[in-house]
């Protein structure tokens, strides 16, 4: 009998996770051929995540858990998740019902038919939010300019991947990882389906703008070095074009009022200042990332499970 592990980062979802269980189950009770096991990392939740989850275990041994130390963010929530999942295939989804288990069953058809990769795109539902609907719009255009990888719009986390591609995410050594084009880039048989977002059952979300920017970030720097190009193209016309200044300089001291092109001076030191800082920064982010890549961190740190265990809590 193939195993499924099925897996949920949940960052304060005490609102979702009992809805969500009971959803899962009767998709699972659907799927006798398969065994599954279903994973909620608990990403330093600060409500009563764990101890929903805990019950839950305590139920059904279908349920799992695992505790990061701390809030170690969404994607390495994931990564911890797939690290320790034991399925043939693992399925990951967010905690909030917004990835709908109804459509398991047509992933784990897709999967059987030999894709190696099950990805899902999201079809707006009217009442997503307008600012989340053109962040996410812009999120990917902006992607698809900088990066090399190209990436759909609407793919979030909530797809099946194969044993195969989980063994290459286990042997990454890249500190932030960025699944979407890690993914992309990783399975050669994909297949996408499509469904329709549901609101958030209960919460608010945890991508605010600033996280949103971080990912946005993340995912443009981790996947290429356009932008250090694009920096170096800019840096270069803004260099040649401050040679037009040159006629309007002799111009001045001709017509004897040199003194008035102290706001010009001005003006092209603050601009090619605000330039220099640019191309700075974008060399920063990457300094950065090499930075945290050198210092081997863990991506994170596993307090509590019972994975392994059969009765009681087991302490890592
Ligand atoms: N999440 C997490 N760690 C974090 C932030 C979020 O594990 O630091 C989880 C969260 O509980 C949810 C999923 O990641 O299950 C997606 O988060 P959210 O719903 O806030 O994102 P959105 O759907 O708004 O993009
Ligand atoms: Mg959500």
């Amino acid at each position: 009998m193939k195993k499924v592990s099925i897996v949920i980062p949940t960052y304060n979802e005490e609102g979702n996770i009992k809805i969500l269980a009971e959803a899962l189950l009767l998709q699972v009770s659907k799927l006798p051929q398969y065994s599954f096991e279903i994973i909620y990392v608990d990403d330093g939740s600060s409500d009563h995540s764990l101890s929903l989850v805990k019950q839950l275990t305590s139920e059904n041994k279908i349920f799992r858990y695992i505790k990061l130390s701390r809030n170690y963010g969404h994607q390495n929530a994931i990564r911890a998740g797939i690290d320790r999942a034991t399925g043939q295939c693992v399925i990951t989804m967010d905690g909030d019902m917004q990835h709908p288990p109804a459509v398991i069953p047509d992933m784990l058809d897709k999967w059987e038919e030999g894709y190696d990769v099950v990805y899902t795109r999201r079809v707006d539902h009217v009442s997503t939010g307008f600012f989340k609907k053109l962040s996410s719009k812009w999120f990917y255009k902006i992607i698809n300019v900088l990066s090399e990888v190209k990436m759909e719009q609407g793919t979030a986390d909530f797809r099946l991947l194969d044993e195969k591609i989980c063994n290459m995410i286990r042997n990454a050594k890249e500190v932030e990882l960025f699944f979407r084009a890690f993914v992309k880039l990783a399975g050669n048989k994909q297949y996408a389906i499509d469904y329709v977002a549901d609101k958030r059952n209960d919460g608010k979300s945890k991508y605010t703008v600033s996280a949103m920017l971080k990912l946005a970030l993340t995912g443009i720097t981790s996947f290429s070095v356009k932008p250090l190009h694009l920096a170096t193209y800019l840096g270069l016309f803004f260099a040649c074009s401050s040679v037009l200044f040159f006629p309007y300089i002799f111009y001045s001291f001709y017509a004897g009022h040199a003194e008035r092109g102290w706001s010009s001076v001005l003006i092209t030191i603050v601009f090619f200042g605000g330039l220099q800082l640019f191309v700075l920064g974008i060399i920063g982010i990457y300094i950065g990332k090499i930075f945290t890549q050198v210092k081997q961190q863990p991506f994170y740190r596993i307090e509590e499970t019972n994975l392994y265990e059969t009765d009681d809590t087991a302490k890592l």
